[in-house]
């Protein structure tokens, strides 16, 4: 049976779960100041790691940029034929540690109420939500957000990866760069990539990312990733100063049920075809807190269809992947490549991107022809 805190006045907000949803939303409510507010989370550990997004210098991401660890115009894609390199004049693509990021948001919220615990249900009764913990606690709150990442449904692609940051005995990465995908790596665990971030000549964090339904145990990324290193960089010697890893599914993710506002992940903030939800929750956040209503997507409806489109053809052809990408990248400047990975991105920027991959494949994978 569930019990009032009786402690607990009645919640202007209470959010549910305190990843980065929650809490950025949290901090700008008690920034609002429209009454107490409280997080509810059930407190797992939550491993540090490196969130990359594209930064346009708007106010959404106000928040997160000073913390960034490094930031760059430049971003490449390599395959075997070569290297494309694109510009930007007005992103910076950037990378925050998780973990300094959340810690901030905790740290300067006093007037937040932390709360650790399950959200098991909320119902609605006059005036509001009655919140039910898992372990018997109930509150009252006028509005309830809802930020529990959806189950992924069995089957669907997945986008797993490990890291190291390393940090090199000789100046050899350029830190002028950062390496997206980088596919001189072996393809035979499905469509698979480098990811490498240079905060400096010596220090990056090297990713092994693959996109496939199956995931691999922790040596294979690690075998990969020192093989990736010993080949490109055969003369430095590498020290491992931390390491992170991740499984992002890479779907539209439909959940089954909404304890009143959806956000972050349960909003559908993230892009299905790259695994990319950072930037697009931030500006879901300020656009709530903001505008008030729900929560919108990580990009719209054309987007979220050429994600799927995306999706089937490398289910269906894993082996075109280097092509498609490398080819994506050519077919645009850096401006509008940040801006459709962004989501709401312009015509011109998706004609461009349509244009640029082979035409056959997409337009089968669009009439349903490619797999799943
Ligand atoms: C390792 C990793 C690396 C990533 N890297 C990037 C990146 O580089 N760039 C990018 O744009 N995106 C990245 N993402 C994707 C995305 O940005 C993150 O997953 C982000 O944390 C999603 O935020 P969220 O608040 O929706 O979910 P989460 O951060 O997962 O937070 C959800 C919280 O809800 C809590 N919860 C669940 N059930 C309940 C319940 N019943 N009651 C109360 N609380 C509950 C959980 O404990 C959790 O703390 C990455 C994801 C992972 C996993």
């Amino acid at each position: 049976m569930s019990t009032p805190c009786p402690d607990t006045p009645a919640l202007a907000a209470a959010v549910v779960g305190g990843g980065c949803a929650g809490l950025t939303l949290a901090h700008r409510l008690a920034a609002d100041q429209n009454g107490p507010v409280a997080v509810i989370d059930p407190g797992d550990p939550r491993p540090d790691h490196i969130w990359g997004y594209w930064d346009d210098g708007g106010e959404d991401l106000a928040l997160a940029r000073p913390f960034g660890e490094a930031a760059w115009r430049q971003w490449a894609v390599i395959d075997h034929g070569g290297k494309t390199v694109l510009t930007s004049n007005n992103f910076w693509y950037r990378a925050i540690s998780s973990a300094r990021f959340e810690n901030y948001l905790r740290a300067t919220m006093p007037a937040v109420r932390q709360m650790r615990g399950t959200v098991a249900a909320a119902t609605r009764h006059a005036g509001g939500y009655r919140v039910a913990l898992a372990d018997g606690r109930e509150l009252r709150a006028a509005r309830v957000f809802d930020s529990r990442p959806p189950a992924p449904p069995a089957g669907v692609l997945l986008q797993h990866f490990a890291g190291w940051q390393v940090r090199m005995d000789q100046p050899v990465f350029d830190p002028h760069t950062a390496i997206l995908m980088d596919f001189r790596v072996s393809q035979e665990a499905g469509v698979h990539f480098i990811y490498l971030l240079p905060f400096s000549a010596e220090n990056a964090l090297v990713e092994s990312t693959v996109f496939s339904p199956q995931v691999q145990p922790a040596s294979w990324y690690d075998d990969q990733i020192a093989t990736y290193l010993a080949a490109h960089y055969p003369t430095a010697g590498v020290t491992i100063s931390s390491r992170e890893a991740g499984v992002i599914p890479l779907a539209r993710l439909r959940p089954d049920g909404v304890f009143g506002t959806a956000v972050g992940m349960r909003a559908a903030a993230l892009r299905a075809s790259s695994g990319y939800a950072f930037s697009q929750i931030q500006r879901q956040i300020a656009d709530l807190t903001v505008r008030g209503g729900g929560a919108r997507p990580g990009c719209d409806a054309i987007e979220a269809w050429m994600d799927q489109v995306l999706l089937r053809v490398l289910r269906g052809a894993p082996a075109r992947a280097p092509e498609i990408f490398t080819r994506a990248a050519a077919a645009l400047d850096g401006d509008a490549f940040a801006r459709f990975m962004r989501g709401y991105g312009d015509w011109p920027g998706r004609l461009r991107l349509m244009s640029g991959l082979p035409m056959g494949l997409f337009l089968a994978a669009a009439l349903g022809g490619a797999g799943r």
